[in-house]
């Protein structure tokens, strides 16, 4: 019993995909939306479990904001890729149970852990 807590950002940046044929070999941009889910067992006395101005905070500091995604994350930057190096660099600091990346607003990927 608990809540998911979602918080949003958007980032902006480039990338093309490595060990791979097609348009997308070739260097393009995205407007990439991020959730990030966390889970909230408890709330305090007003009433939250997180501020939502915190997450958000650490989220702004963590996205690669227009930077070429090749050179800051590990492996080849695909939406997969991507979800999974937010979340653990997330999870680090908060009860994070997925992150999605969406690359489009029609397509995406989230990365999650069973527990
Ligand atoms: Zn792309």
């Amino acid at each position: 019993m608990g809540w998911e807590l979602v918080v949003k950002e958007k980032f902006s940046a480039a990338h093309y995909l490595e060990h791979y044929q097609g348009k997308c070999e070739h260097m393009h941009g995205h407007t990439f939306q991020v959730e990030v889910t966390l889970i909230g067992n408890n709330l305090d006395d007003s009433g939250i479990s997180f501020d939502f101005t915190h997450v958000r905070e650490r989220l702004r500091e963590i996205l690669p904001d227009h930077c070429l995604l090749n050179e800051v994350v590990p492996g080849s930057p695909s939406a997969e890729n991507l979800a999974r190096h937010f979340y653990r660099l997330l999870k680090e600091e908060y009860p994070v149970q997925s992150v999605m990346v969406w690359e489009s607003e029609n397509a995406g990927a989230r990365y999650r852990e069973d527990r």
